[in-house]
């Protein structure tokens, strides 16, 4: 199964990578994507170049070993990065595979904002990552009729068909956002051990993020 984990990532860091790592174990990802965004539709510009997410993403995957990796096609697509394109796009590789789409429950919970989104459904399984003690929060009707409609409690079946199930899966929730980092960065304040050591080192050497305090 092909896994898409989308984001800004500005910059990656270890609340991403450990979310990857237990998703990819629990649903049998055999490929898991990093997939940044170009331009996100619903928030404002990126404090780092795409090609600067692009390469803290390389980084942080360096040591990752094998199933991991970094998929571009977003920042090589002009305009707005909308996911449903992205997802057609990749259903266009991969035929009948499972593609399984991973995002927060934040995340989730706007997806009615996001351009034709609707037909997500059609094109990819969800995995909606939840804290591990938070209980199911009080959906709007138009989410709650989608998951009513489509969730299953097994991870495995989602390998059975190859899109249209939601699946929410509890994972560690750590404590670490890239606004946090930018903020501790910006204030000349030490940013380690909330993000990869070689990321940390590129963020130095190009002087990112020093303008946001
Ligand atoms: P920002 O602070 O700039 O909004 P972010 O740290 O939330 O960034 P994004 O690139 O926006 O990172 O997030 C991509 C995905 O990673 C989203 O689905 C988000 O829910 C998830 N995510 C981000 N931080 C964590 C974390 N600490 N633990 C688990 N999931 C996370």
């Amino acid at each position: 199964m092909l896994g898409i984990y989308g984001g800004t990532f500005d910059p990656v860091h270890y609340g991403h990578l450990r979310t990857a790592l237990e998703v990819k174990e629990a649903l049998g990802i055999t490929d898991l994507r990093f997939l940044p965004c170009r331009s996100p539709p619903h928030r404002g510009s990126p404090g780092a170049s795409p090609e600067q997410r692009l390469t803290m993403l390389e980084l942080a995957l360096q040591n990752a070993g094998s199933g991991f990796s970094v998929d571009r096609r977003e920042l090589d697509r002009e305009g707005l990065s909308y996911m449903v394109d992205t997802l057609t796009s990749l259903r266009a590789e991969v035929a009948d595979q499972p593609i399984c789409l991973i995002l927060g429950l934040d995340a989730f919970a706007a997806i009615p904002a996001w351009h034709r989104w609707r037909d997500l459904f059609n094109l990819a399984h969800l995995a909606v990552m939840q804290r591990p003690d938070s209980p199911d929060p009080v959906w709007a009707r138009e989410i709650s009729d989608i998951v009513m409609e489509r969730r299953v409690n097994d991870p495995r079946d989602l390998q059975a068909s190859p899109f249209g199930k939601i699946v929410f899966l509890k994972v560690s929730q750590l404590a670490i956002s890239a606004t946090a980092i930018r903020h501790l960065i910006a204030c000349g304040r030490c940013a380690r051990y909330l993000l990869p050591d070689p990321v940390l080192a590129m963020i130095q050497s190009v002087g990112l993020y020093r303008q946001y305090c």
